[in-house]
């Protein structure tokens, strides 16, 4: 598959022309849809019309978009929510169960590995971390009760890069879904299904919500995962074969949990998508010419970015995402004070979390996102004291570059 697709603009149309000939999508906010007969309103229930019924299971703007992600990413099955947190606990409310286990990296965003480790355990599952970069420390922790591995493409804020190819061969050969979270990297530089991921998680917050408009989520269900071969979902798969996840998700999941996108969100999202693939462009080369300035100046001890070429992860980041490895990079001074000192004095730069705003937004992580952890789980994250995270925006190179020279 090989999607030249950029914007999501092309292969639209509204089910039916709009009234007043709009040529956007417009926002139902309504939360009711009406019907003709009782036997109408009977088949939508049942899903066999794919009319609308009430604003929580599906809405017409939402459906929008999720015809454009489909488009975008090549995948089966699409589903917007609230947020990526959303995406991510809707996930493992399908798949997981009491008794199973998720293989994952300890370097996660920061909810997500609170989720993990604090919310599911609750419920009997647990989570295994290792070294998604050792393939045998993969295959090693992986067993009858694994529901997933999950990686997020480009780790956060390590900036690591598993091969998905690798993981992948592992998953596949052990009969496990392989799940990645891919906000860092946006369609059509990344392809998840050509790297083997079965489920794609999305936090639309980001590069999608076209600067910081909305929180939304998204799950892309490549349904290239046999379901079978899964404790929960294995009764459902006789019937519904790959499209057991699907079922699952939309049918009882998603509905019961609530987390729907709102028609706002989608509507917002719907624009942002428009500008995707120029603004994450765009970022993406002033943020490695940007790294490869700060390379230069004494006083930054490291910098990281994939798009470096002395980059230990240069040629997978390269194979995998091609020359637009994202707009984050992170770099370290001489301690936590010069840290502070750096991020008080900056003018344009904002002192702000959140990734990929069209403003650059600068963060000190160890103190904020991962701030209130105790001190043991502190050293799992291992997040050092004198790293800052920046997520590069549309503001002009020399600008940032002046901002943060005045600033050391
Ligand atoms: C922000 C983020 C999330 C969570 O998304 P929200 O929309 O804030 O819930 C998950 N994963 C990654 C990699 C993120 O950057």
């Amino acid at each position: 598959m090989d999607n030249k697709e950029t914007t999501g603009i092309l292969n639209e149309s509204f089910p039916q022309k709009d009234i007043h000939g709009s040529i956007a999508m417009p926002i139902y906010s309504g939360v009711a849809f009406e019907f003709d007969t009782a036997e109408d309103m009977e088949n939508a229930f049942l899903g066999k019309s794919g009319k609308h019924t009430y604003a929580r299971i599906s809405n017409p703007t939402v459906e929008f978009l999720e015809n454009r992600i489909l488009h975008l990413s090549g995948a089966a099955h699409v589903l917007a929510v609230s947020s990526g947190m959303a995406a991510i606990s809707n996930v493992f409310m399908t798949i997981a169960y009491s008794g199973a286990n998720i293989v994952a990296s300890p370097h996660l965003f920061g909810n997500t590995f609170s989720f993990f480790l604090f919310t599911l355990k609750d419920f009997g599952v647990e989570v295994r971390f290792c070294n998604l970069l050792d393939p045998e420390d993969v295959a090693r922790n992986i067993d009858e009760n694994t529901c997933a591995v999950f990686t997020e493409i480009i780790t956060n804020p390590h900036l690591e890069v598993a091969d998905l190819k690798v993981l992948s061969q592992i998953t596949r050969e052990k009969g496990v879904p392989l799940i990645a979270d891919s906000t860092m990297v946006v369609w059509p530089h990344f392809q998840a299904e050509r790297w083997g991921v079965d489920i794609e998680v999305v936090s639309s917050t980001k590069y999608i919500s076209g600067g910081a408009t909305s929180t939304g989520g998204l799950i892309v269900d490549y349904q290239t995962y046999d379901w079978n071969r899964s404790k929960r979902l294995k009764t459902l798969a006789k019937a519904a074969g790959k499209r057991a996840f699907q079922m699952k998700l939309r049918g009882e999941i998603s509905r019961n949990l609530g987390a729907c996108m709102s028609p706002n969100t989608a509507y917002l999202q719907n624009l942002g998508l428009e500008t995707l693939s120029l603004r994450y462009e765009r970022a993406s080369s002033t943020c490695l010419q940007l790294a490869e300035f700060l390379q230069t100046l004494p006083a930054i001890q490291s910098v990281n970015y994939t798009g470096l070429k002395d980059n230990p992860f240069y040629a997978v980041s390269r194979a995998q995402f091609g020359d637009c490895p994202g707009a984050m990079l992170t770099f370290c001074l001489e301690d936590q004070a010069a840290c502070y000192a750096l991020v008080d004095r900056v003018k344009i730069i904002r002192r702000a979390t959140n990734l990929f705003d069209n403003k650059s937004l600068i963060i000190h992580p160890l103190s904020t996102i991962y701030g209130t952890l105790s001190p043991a789980y502190k050293k799992m994250v291992e997040v050092p004291d004198n790293l800052l995270r920046l997520s590069v925006g549309l503001e002009d190179l020399e600008d940032l570059k002046e901002d943060i020279v005045q600033a050391l």
